[in-house]
């Protein structure tokens, strides 16, 4: 699957859209990206969890950092003809619950809709990793991080997206009078 055809899903299912936005950091950009409009669509979701799966081999069991990539490690699962579980946080931690376990040495690809700093990643990792699993790599449907690795494993992505941002002073689009809105909410003042 090229990046122009996963592209297009994103844009069809709005997951990527184009605007004038101010990020939570409070910097603003052009472009807003939401991986999770992706999953309402099950038919073009499984067509980019196909293709993600289809760059790993080895996998027993893919694992995705609850809420976000919950969906997400399902469908490249059952692609991989592996399971899948999740962590999910406790009192702000991550943690395998309900029951869930990871067999020492088992081969485990870490999955997220889209990885900025890899952070909530790294954190899911280390709780996979104190468990015995080998984590063989991290699979994104979008790699926001600007080109580099932020990983100690491979890093595969369906697409790599560079998003210039800006301080509001510095931002070419107030400066044209685009009125700006903050994604989930009402129009920023
Ligand atoms: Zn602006």
């Amino acid at each position: 699957m090229d990046e122009k055809a996963v592209l297009d899903i994103l844009d069809r299912t709005r997951a990527r859209l184009e605007g004038h936005f101010r990020y939570t950091s409070g910097r603003h950009g052009a472009v807003y990206i939401q991986g999770a409009q992706v999953f309402q669509h099950a038919e073009m979701a499984e067509k980019l969890c196909r293709a993600l799966a289809g760059k790993f081999s080895g996998v027993d069991a893919v694992i995705g950092p609850a809420v976000g990539a919950i969906l997400m490690s399902y469908e490249v699962s059952r692609h991989l003809g592996c399971r899948n579980l999740f962590v999910e946080r406790e009192n702000g931690v991550f943690k395998l619950r309900r029951n869930f376990s990871i067999t020492p040495g088992e081969r485990i690809l870490m999955v997220e809709d889209v990885v900025t700093t890899g952070g909530s990643v790294k954190e899911a990792m280390a709780v996979c990793r104190e468990h015995g699993a080998e984590i063989i790599g991290v699979g994104a449907l979008v790699d926001r991080t600007g080109g580099a690795n932020p990983f100690d494993v491979l890093f595969e992505a369906l697409v790599r997206l560079d998003i210039p941002s800006w301080t509001e002073e510095e931002c070419p689009l107030c400066k044209e009078g685009i009125p700006c809105v903050k994604p989930g909410s009402r129009p920023a003042v």
